[in-house]
């Protein structure tokens, strides 16, 4: 007998026939001898439907009660599930956030959980029902409802599974798990039936859209396996573990696409300590996220810093580079939002050289520009134009052998 977190994201709980699907699911995983902790996102659109209303009635999203807006969507997923629960002779009981013991910071709209105080969902447990728990939610410290950022009942279900014990975190959602690419760039992706950590991390990082990056660190740092299936095949999916270190790692196992950063250059920078500092200072300052960074090798004391932001933070960024610009004695601040990357990810990559020639090979032969490059020791990733990334995700996928029958 097994302790199982079963997460249902907004299409799996979309309506109320997914909902009784999910609920007969739920009552078939107790029925095999397991205990089940549910968590729920909100219905379908219905975060974006209220975050609409919101902006409706006010320009400004005052972000407590956003918070305490936003909430209300899990609260009906919630409530529903535990009543189709009943429906199929499971007993069950809903819990918001907060009667769950999620305790987080008071930074509102992307809290931090800070602790996990899940007595009543013990108790639920011991009292043989089947707790199910709002994502996405939680209380702070100065006692105000909080919500933990877009895709947060994925953290909510692997913080409960860590606190809990749990022998799995299964994720469900409208896909039947990690893909080598994304199926709607590639149609000859394949499903992972395994991937790191290290390596999932790096796939959520660089456009990957199944599971949120917080959610996968954070099993991590826990060691909570996770199992990412679908909720509408309820075939077996791909398990995101520790690397296992008796089997031969992929060399590169899936290309990843992102298509939501802008580049931002500023030029002329003489290259001088603290100049850089400076720069990365004022934008961290502003809460502005930096990915890529690239500065160019020194022509007569002058050099070129280029990175990419996120598409929804270029112009803060911007009247960021804007400000320091006189001070750092730069030229000129430019920036291009017609960028795209492609990345791929492997834990072999480790062991194994000719990869990045490979990459870049397979790009030139296709007469595809690479504008910026970055790596880790599991990744490549390569900035090109927008409008060539679909084809790079396809050459390099079939470079690397990825390709399914
Ligand atoms: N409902 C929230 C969102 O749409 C949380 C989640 O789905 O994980 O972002
Ligand atoms: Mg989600």
């Amino acid at each position: 007998m097994a302790l199982i977190v079963q997460k249902f994201g907004g299409t799996s709980v979309g309506d109320a026939e997914r909902i009784r699907s999910v609920a007969d699911h739920v009552a078939r995983t107790r029925a095999a001898g397991h205990d089940v902790v549910v968590v729920v996102s909100a219905m379908g659109k219905f975060t974006d439907d209220l975050i609409r209303l919101a902006d409706d009635v006010s320009p400004t999203r005052p972000p407590r009660e956003l918070d305490m807006l936003l909430t209300a969507g899990e609260r009906i997923s919630m409530a529903l599930v535990s009543m189709a629960l009943g429906a199929c002779g499971v007993e069950s009981a809903s819990f918001t956030g907060s009667q769950a013991g999620i305790i987080t910071d008071s930074e509102h709209t992307r809290a931090k959980i800070l602790e996990m105080r899940p007595e009543r969902i013990r108790e639920a447990l011991a009292a043989g029902l089947v707790p199910v728990v709002a994502g996405f939610q939680g209380v702070s410290t100065e006692r105000d409802i909080t919500t933990l950022g877009r895709g947060g009942s994925d953290v909510t279900a692997v913080a409960l599974a860590a606190a809990l014990g749990a022998d799995v975190c299964e994720i469900y959602t409208d896909v039947t798990g990690v893909f080598s690419a994304d199926p709607r760039v590639v149609a000859k992706a394949r499903r992972l039936p395994r991937v790191s950590f290290d390596e999932m991390m790096e796939i959520a990082a660089t456009g990957g859209r199944v599971l949120m990056l917080r959610s996968v660190e954070f099993a991590r740092r826990h060691s909570v396996p996770l199992h990412v299936r679908s909720s509408f095949t309820w075939e077996p999916g791909t398990w995101i573990v520790e690397e296992d270190p008796t089997m031969e790692e992929a060399v590169v196992s899936a290309v990843t696409d992102d298509t939501s950063e802008a580049k931002i250059t500023v030029s002329g920078v003489p290259d001088r300590p603290g100049i850089a500092a400076k720069l990365f200072r004022e934008l961290a300052d502003r809460g502005i996220n930096v990915d890529m960074i690239v500065q160019n090798t020194s022509l007569n004391g002058m050099t070129d810093i280029s990175f990419t932001v996120g598409k929804t933070d270029l112009a803060a960024a911007i009247v960021a580079c804007e400000k320091v610009k006189d001070e750092i004695g730069a030229a000129q601040v430019t920036s291009d939002d017609n960028i795209g990357r492609v990345s791929i990810v492997g834990a072999g990559m480790k062991s194994n050289p000719g990869v990045t020639a490979l990459m870049f090979e397979t790009l030139s032969t296709n007469g595809i520009n690479i504008e910026m490059i970055s790596t880790s020791s599991i990744r490549i990733s390569c900035v090109l134009r927008a409008d060539r990334v679909a084809e790079a995700v396809r050459h390099l996928h079939t470079a690397f052998g990825l390709d399914g029958a």
